[in-house]
């Protein structure tokens, strides 16, 4: 064992130091900078190097993480990259946003932290990683060493779609990426907010692409301007990875009220203003009483951009306790620490255009016509866990309570959209909700389309997503390969894009 590692006996965890929250608020940038080289490299030098590494088994991705912690610790950063991104196609997208703490940084998953040592900082790492690689100019567009004259066509530019796409573009085919916004990323771009990863991150990763030879369509959708037919002719193969985005309902008295709206709404129209596809949000929350629904990363990710817009107050409401939330508790803290609240065990019955102080003076006055002012809820008591292992929320009688509202936001969570409608019946959707792909051979009922990502699994994580977008490649490489040989450069091959290839 080299005397660079196993450094956790006299060295602590220690993640960069975050910008204080006063000053994280004033603006949409990252909270969290890049490691210095030093602190990289102490950091990975923690590291036992286990025989069976369980932080790579927890990592959807399967990172070979001892390998490029001990080459980061020996400043062998060309060489770290170059591991790193042989498994993952965006190394310092995954370092930023992943819920670490649920993956690689697990209690379960890092041996330091089953010791009482403190976990390796590992997605800290593997930002330092990329960033260095990006710095440096090691970050190359993989252009193909030749051209297949297959095509692929595929709908839907977050990660699953650009990791595909960057596979299937380096074995040699032409790949055409559509998607109904102007820009690529998925919910990188238009989901995910800037304190958590900034969009030059992302943006670089889409030029990449674009320089590896990928044609992007932007503001082409599925279903609408886009028809499948032409879509499945056009194309040898064709892949799904259009995400899931259909929010689920409150199933409340008032939801249809003004002021009421989705989660994706709200932060899609912060993204785009930031980005400056508009000049100022369509939504905003500033000077609002803003409640939240729900207690996922989604409602954090609400919350904290509401606080940035400076709303007048922030408050999430979620039917479980701080333990049982789906969100990652270390999305928690920063949401605390930026002034939003949490009222825990607390479940919304009724949204109101009566506005709080009002209703306490005449309880039966609960209009549902106008603008919301108010939400109803109650108080729960955790009962017998579900089958998943969840405790079931149960409402207390007599408990019900009302806070102020003039935005609230919808963050339940999200279906995938109904592909049967989208492709006017070509690919169905599973009982589960998802589109209905062969486990194996990710097919869909229609021939030569594939699909990958949330709208396979549901909504997931963007690490998933990834996982999924290389896993596709390679089915879809296997497909192109058993297609009949042809050589008719004027009627087949790129000249369907205009780039003859075969002379
Ligand atoms: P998406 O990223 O959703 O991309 C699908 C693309 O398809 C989009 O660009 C969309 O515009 C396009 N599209 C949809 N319908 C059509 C159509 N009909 N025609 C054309 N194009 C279409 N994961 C993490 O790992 N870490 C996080 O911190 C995190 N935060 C999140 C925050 C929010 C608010 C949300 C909603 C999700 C978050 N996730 C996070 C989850 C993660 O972003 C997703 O799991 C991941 O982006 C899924 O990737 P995808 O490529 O399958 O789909
Ligand atoms: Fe951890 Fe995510 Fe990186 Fe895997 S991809 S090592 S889970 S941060
Ligand atoms: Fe290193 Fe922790 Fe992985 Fe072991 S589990 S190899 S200590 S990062």
């Amino acid at each position: 064992m080299p005397d660079r590692m196993q450094k956790y006996v006299t060295l602590g965890r220690r993640m960069a130091d975050k910008r204080t929250p006063r000053d994280r608020v004033r603006d949409h940038r990252e909270i969290l900078p890049d490691f210095t080289k030093d602190e990289a490299a102490a950091q990975a030098s923690r590291c036992e190097q286990c025989g069976t590494p369980f932080c790579q088994v927890y990592c959807p991705l399967h990172n070979n993480i001892p390998d490029w912690l001990k080459m980061t610790a020996e400043g062998r950063m060309e060489e770290a990259y170059h591991l790193a991104q042989a498994t993952n196609n965006f190394p310092e997208i995954c370092g930023r946003i992943c819920p670490q703490d649920r993956l690689c940084e697990a209690k379960w998953a890092c041996t330091l932290e089953q010791a009482g040592h403190g976990t390796v900082t590992i997605g800290a790492v593997e930002r330092h990683i990329g960033d260095t690689a990006w710095a440096a100019g090691w970050v190359k567009p993989r252009v193909p060493a030749r051209l297949t004259g297959r095509s692929v066509g595929i709908v839907g530019a977050g990660p699953a779609g650009m990791a595909a796409a960057e596979e299937l573009r380096a074995a040699g085919h032409a790949i055409h990426l559509y998607d109904r916004h102007a820009r690529m990323g998925g919910l990188m771009s238009y989901g995910i907010p800037e304190f958590k990863m900034e969009q030059q991150v992302v943006a670089r990763r889409a030029g990449l692409l674009t320089e590896a030879g990928v044609i992007f369509h932007g503001g082409k959708v599925l279903g609408s301007n886009l028809a499948f037919a032409d879509l499945h002719k056009q194309h040898d193969a064709v892949v799904l990875a259009y995400g899931a985005y259909q929010p689920r309902k409150l199933d409340l008295p008032g939801e249809d009220l003004a002021g009421v709206i989705p989660a994706m709404d709200y932060l899609v129209s912060s993204s785009r203003a930031l980005i400056g596809e508009t000049v100022a949000p369509e939504i905003d929350a500033a000077g609002k009483w803003v409640v939240v629904i729900g207690g996922g990363d989604t409602a954090m990710d609400c919350m904290r951009t509401a606080v940035r817009q400076g709303a007048e107050g922030v408050t999430c409401l979620y039917r479980r306790d701080r333990a049982n939330m789906p969100g990652s508790a270390r999305e928690v803290g920063h949401a605390e620490e930026e002034g939003a609240e949490f009222d825990w065990q607390s479940q919304p019955e009724a949204l109101s255009d009566v506005p709080v102080e009002v209703i306490a003076s005449r309880p039966e006055g609960f209009g549902q016509r106008d603008a919301v002012r108010t939400v109803r809820a109650c108080r729960t008591r955790l009962g017998a866990p579900d089958t998943a292992g969840r405790k079931q929320p149960e409402p207390v009688s007599g408990s019900a309570f009302e806070v102020a509202a003039d935005l609230v936001i919808n963050a339940l969570g999200f279906m995938v959209e109904d592909a049967n409608r989208l492709t006017s019946g070509a690919v169905n959707m599973s009982s589960q909700g998802r589109v209905a792909a062969d486990r194996e051979s990710r097919v869909t009922a229609a021939p030569g389309v594939f699909v990958a990502g949330d709208a396979r699994l549901g909504p997931s994580l963007a690490v998933w997503a990834i996982r999924e977008g290389r896993e596709v490649a390679g089915a879809v490489d296997r497909y192109l390969g058993t297609l009949p040989e042809f050589c008719d450069a004027d009627t087949l091959c790129e000249t369907r894009i205009g780039v003859p290839v075969c002379g």
